[in-house]
């Protein structure tokens, strides 16, 4: 399949090119493979609402995402669903074992879902996230769900590349004041307190809210919701209210805050992939330290020209007088 083809059958939804488009980012990440696909794409995307979730494991969100995308489905929406593993690769067995399952009871539902794991460089999960968001975009599927799985840096990428930014917590874990305290609440725009059923959620509803009230006011008042996974309860106010926040989003045009977001995290990801042909001498990088070396150029000099060159054309970054 060459990427015109590709590109074709994602415009019919066509399941095997959208895979393979996806593959392509997971896998080929910064090649120029990459590039002609996204380049082709990006012209067809930009309709789709992308919805990230996120929160500590064992809240529920494989649950709830299941329930959430169901119930769209079912009011005749198309949606999609990415599932980002950032954790270590200790944990990653038994997430993939239940993104599986999770998997084969959406995709009876119409429903596309996909895991997206770390095989590149370190760091690029969440540029291979952004390009599979461009394939289901330009796939027609909306909204697009991102749930992402672990911690840190990744969990925050995600998120700035997100329209709406779902935070899910449940009570009795003990660390919802950890997750909040790790700027859980910037990145939230809806707050979410699964397992309804339990003991003790109503009073982690209140405390996030006492921890709101504490921080900046924005003409977007971030709703503290409510729910249940296993019956549904409250899920028809979630979805309203996810509506509701894109409607804000659209009306605020503040696309550009997201396209910084978006191109910073590609440049970063260029820095990191160079980084890395730096400390392995792939394409000659050594090759620019023994001049260095020799005294022939200088250590910033050697940085600028491996930040240039090190990623499209690595041997010029030693031709280069
Ligand atoms: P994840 O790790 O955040 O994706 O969490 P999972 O979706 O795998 O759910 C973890 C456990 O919580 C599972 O045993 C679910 O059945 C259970 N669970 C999910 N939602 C609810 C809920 O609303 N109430 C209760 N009581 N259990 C739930």
């Amino acid at each position: 399949m060459n990427i015109d083809e590709i590109i074709e059958g994602i415009s019919r939804k066509d399941s095997r090119s959208i895979s393979r488009a996806i593959s392509i980012f997971e896998d080929e990440l910064l090649a120029d493979k990459a590039e002609e696909l996204i380049r082709k794409l990006y012209p067809k995307t930009g309709k789709a609402h992308v919805i990230g979730i996120t929160g500590p494991p064992g809240v529920g969100k494989s649950t709830m995402i299941g329930r959430v995308s169901g119930f769209m489905a079912e009011e005749g929406r198309k949606p999609g669903v990415l599932a980002i593993d950032a954790s270590s690769p200790y944990s990653r067995g038994a997430f993939l074992g239940n993104r599986v399952r999770m998997q084969e009871s959406l995709g009876e539902k119409g429903i596309y879902m996909r895991s997206l794991t770390n095989r590149g460089f370190k760091g690029g999960l969440s540029l291979s996230a952004l390009g599979a968001c461009k394939v289901l975009d330009a796939a027609g599927f909306d909204p697009i769900i991102v749930e992402t799985v672990g911690s840190g840096q990744a969990d925050l990428d995600i998120m700035s590349v997100a329209h709406t930014v779902a935070v899910i917590l449940a009570p009795g874990l003990g660390d919802e004041i950890q997750a909040i305290k790790a700027g859980m609440m910037e990145i939230g725009d809806l707050f979410i307190v699964n397992k309804i059923d339990r003991e003790g959620a109503f009073i982690a509803m209140k405390e996030i809210q006492d921890t709101l009230a504490l921080g900046p006011q924005d003409k977007w008042v971030k709703p503290v919701l409510g729910l249940n996974s296993l019956t549904g309860e409250g899920f028809q106010e979630f979805i309203a209210e996810l509506d509701r926040h894109w409607e804000y989003v659209n009306t605020r045009g503040d696309g550009k805050a997201r396209l910084q977001g978006e191109v910073a995290l590609i440049m970063e990801s260029i820095f990191r992939k160079s980084l890395e042909r730096l400390m392995s001498d792939e394409g000659g990088a050594m090759e620019t330290l023994r001049r260095v070396y020799s005294r022939e150029i200088d250590p910033y000099m050697a940085a600028e020209l491996l930040m240039e060159y090190g990623i499209h054309d690595p041997a010029r970054s030693t031709r280069l007088k």
